[in-house]
């Protein structure tokens, strides 16, 4: 028997502490989670499909029943297609639960047989967000290296560098 298995779809753009915190959870609860790295979507990513596969496979490398794949197909699909019954979403306010509701709902229509399984966010996880770490580190705030993984505040703290080697905002002003 296979056992339990669930996929953990997303963008991840970049991987967060929120989000490894239900990758946690999860893998408590399954016997195997795949996590999905959405790709060539409509939506313009900041980092690229295997930059974002490869952050999200070196922070979850401590979990030894996860793994890490990069998918362009329905989500319903990719569950098929690895053999997962279950999909994981994390929720945060009432907004990601209105647009979770609307996908689970569709969700149900293509795939019946696949289950949707909602984790609320752990609170100090609460306002974190992939675009707002962006924003942040953006402006080189230091706090981004609480907010995401080590291996992703280092890739962060080097975009920042190099933004700010070509804004000449290193250099004293006078
Ligand atoms: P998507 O573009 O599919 O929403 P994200 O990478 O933004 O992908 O998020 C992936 C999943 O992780 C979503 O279910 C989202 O609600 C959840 N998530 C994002 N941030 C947090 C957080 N801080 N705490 C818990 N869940 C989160």
């Amino acid at each position: 028997m296979a056992g339990r298995i669930a996929i953990y779809p997303g963008s991840f753009d970049p991987p967060t502490n929120g989000h490894l915190d239900i990758v946690g959870r999860a893998s408590k609860m399954f016997d195997r989670v795949v996590v999905g790295v959405g790709m060539n979507r409509a939506k313009k990513t900041f980092f690229s499909d295997d930059d974002r596969i490869a952050l999200m496979k070196e922070a979850c490398a401590a979990f030894t029943n996860v793994e890490v794949q990069g998918f362009d197909t329905l989500t319903v699909e990719f569950a098929r297609n690895v053999g997962a019954r279950f999909v994981i979403r994390g929720i945060r306010a009432l907004s990601d639960f209105e647009f979770e509701f609307e996908m689970a709902n569709m969700n149900r229509r293509l795939a019946p047989e696949i289950e949707m399984v909602f984790l609320m966010t752990a609170p100090e996880y609460l306002f974190l967000s992939a675009s707002r770490v962006k924003e942040l580190a953006a402006f080189g705030a230091p706090i981004v290296s609480d907010m995401v993984p080590p291996n992703v505040a280092k890739r962060l703290q080097a975009h920042g560098r190099k933004r700010a080697l070509r804004t000449g905002a290193t250099e004293p002003a006078d």
